[in-house]
């Protein structure tokens, strides 16, 4: 069984503030050039839920005003980029449904970075300071005492080129100079203090190798990169909001007529999740996740692999919207939207947790039939049925069968009658223990009247359960994921916690000698479907033949506001 192509989404979007402002620049050809935005991350991770919301804005933005969204590598820190991460990086944006206008490498731009240096010198507004990282840190002062000017503030044009010529040329050792912008000491915003621009970093680049010493600080780099592009919103998150004067500042130095602007959104804040690479890849690291792509993880690799469809992330980023403020979204949000998406689309078909043998005392042995079991409920606009064979044992879940039931169960129960799906009326006449206890078989009788599931003389059953054939179900076993985290907010905890101790230690559950039906015997890896009653499912690369492994993407209820309403 596949599933079948998803139908485009994307419904009516009421325009938040920043497509507001698109609007208004378009009218008034504000930047006499199409819309262009970009998404720049850095290559050091992988893409998380975070990023998601980032790619769904840019490339939504571009698309809705016929412009473009670039994806640039902001690639400028020797120490910490790869390529592997770049690879993934292109992979995760390809399955999220998204084409850039253009591949860029903000270290393609080196020369060019290089050149601007040369001419922020020249005009005045940039110098080589040779005082030591510390310093330069305390002389930028505070928020309340204005800071001091470097001793080397006024060197001469003629001294600073040479310098800086000499940097580049690699005559010096790291953090014997760097290249400042000369704005303000006294600036309001410390950023503005005269910023950091170029720094020594005798270090090997993954894409560039030695052909650079020296490299250029984000600030620096950033701004002029999307100049350098013709970028017309630069969409970033509210930490950035500081940086905006330094961003302005540059692309008006450098001389760019109708430069790019900066916009801040609020980033995503998700319960129960940490959104940053470096935590992110703390948890790889340490071990405390299998990978980048554990189901877990709240990577787009681990989303995916969780069972998290492309159109599930991005009407989850549609529901969240962009606002300009930070708050967190609940989980519950988040599950909501994908338990949606999954709804619409997926295959329902039975498998039984943790199973207990039901033998039908009147169902001829040896025999077998077939019934047909339709994939998907009515209110899903899709069709499409398989045969799911039927015989004397049977296997349901131990959760259906309560010797002595309270009132309000509904499942089986000795003498008591319940419809198994897409089958018949099974009576349970007898309940066989083992010596400890345990039952281990229930007796049963089916009514051959019922086939399909409903009684000739119109007798109701109260339950419905689902069952599989012990002679043709296939073992499996199941990855039962919840949070990955015990605490709402692991990002803000008290200090001197590391957020790993928030780690949920029960975030997963392995459940083995599970039982599904055939028919999903010969699907591909990575086929989702609904387990009825039990959860939304995906079949996992770990699969073998005769050992199927499924991951739970997400239950069929929130167990959560279940508890909530409990307690
Ligand atoms: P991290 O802290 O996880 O490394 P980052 O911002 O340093 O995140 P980048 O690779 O620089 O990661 O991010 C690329 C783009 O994605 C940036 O424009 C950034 O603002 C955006 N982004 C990162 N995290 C989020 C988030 N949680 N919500 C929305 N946008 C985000
Ligand atoms: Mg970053």
């Amino acid at each position: 069984m596949s599933e079948s192509t998803p139908t485009p989404e994307t419904p009516a979007r009421s325009r938040d503030f920043v497509r507001e402002m698109v609007a208004e620049d378009v009218k008034s050809g504000k930047y006499g050039r199409p819309v262009k935005t970009r998404f720049p991350p850095e290559p050091n991770g992988y893409l998380h839920i975070g990023h998601a919301k980032s790619i769904c804005l840019n490339f939504g933005v571009a698309s809705e005003f016929d412009g473009g969204c670039n994806l640039r590598f902001d690639d400028t820190n020797p120490f910490t980029e790869d390529i592997k991460y770049v690879n993934a990086i292109k992979h995760d944006l390809a399955w999220l449904g998204f084409t850039p206008a253009a591949e860029f490498y903000a270290s393609d731009y080196f020369e060019q970075l290089y050149e601007f240096a040369e001419l922020l010198v020249s005009k005045g507004k940039a110098y080589v300071d040779s005082q030591t990282e510390e310093e330069i840190r305390t002389g930028r002062g505070t928020v309340t005492q204005a800071g001091t000017p470097s001793p080397h503030r006024d060197r001469s044009v003629a001294e600073n080129l040479d310098l800086l010529r000499r940097m580049k040329a690699g005559e010096f050792a790291d953090g014997a100079h760097v290249l400042r912008a000369k704005i303000d000491m006294a600036h309001p915003n410390m950023i503005m203090r005269d910023p950091l621009l170029i720094r020594i970093r005798k270090a090997s680049h993954y894409r560039r190798g030695d052909a650079w010493c020296i490299y250029p600080l984000y600030d620096y780099a950033h701004g002029l990169s999307d100049a350098i592009e013709g970028i017309t919103h630069s969409l970033c998150t509210l930490e950035f909001k500081d940086n905006k004067d330094i961003y302005d500042w540059l692309v008006h130095e450098v001389g760019f007529e109708r430069p790019p602007e900066q916009t801040e959104f609020a980033r995503l804040r998700l319960d129960y999740t940490v959104l940053s690479k470096r935590k992110l890849l703390r948890l790889v690291n340490e071990g405390h996740v299998a990978g980048w792509d554990d189901p877990r993880m709240p990577t787009i690799a681990g989303i995916r692999r969780r069972g998290v469809t492309p159109e599930g992330i991005r009407a989850f980023a549609e529901t969240v919207g962009i606002a300009r403020k930070d708050a967190q979204t609940e989980l519950a949000t988040y599950e909501h939207a994908v338990r949606n998406d999954l709804n619409m689309r997926v295959p329902r078909v039975l498998c039984v947790v943790n199973p207990l043998k039901v033998v039908l005392t009147n169902y001829p042995e040896g025999a077998s039939e077939e019934l047909e079991a339709s994939y998907y409920p009515h209110d899903v606009p899709k069709t499409g049925s398989r045969m799911v064979p039927f015989s004397r044992e049977l296997y349901i879940d131990r959760d259906d069968f309560m010797e002595d039931p309270p009132k309000k169960f509904f499942r089986l129960a000795p003498g008591r009658e319940v419809r198994l799906r897409y089958g018949f009326f099974i009576t349970c006449h007898e309940v066989v223990k083992d010596a400890s206890g345990a039952i281990v078989e229930l007796r049963c009788t089916y009514d051959p009247a019922t086939r399909g599931g409903n009684a000739p003389d119109g007798r109701k059953v109260q339950g419905t359960i689902h069952w599989v054939s012990a002679a043709h179900a296939l073992d499996c076993e199941l990855r039962m994921y919840d949070k990955l985290f015990a605490v709402a907010e692991p990002d803000d905890i008290p200090e001197g916690t590391d957020f790993v101790s928030t780690l949920n230690p029960d975030s997963l559950q392995v459940v083995k000698g599970a039982k599904v039906e055939p028919s999903v015997g010969n699907d591909a890896v990575g086929t989702r479907y609904q387990f009825e009653r039990t959860g939304y499912f995906i079949s996992d690369p770990d699969s073998q033949p005769g050992a199927l492994v499924f991951n739970r993407t997400v239950t069929l209820k929130d167990s959560w506001e279940k508890t909530k309403a409990r307690g």
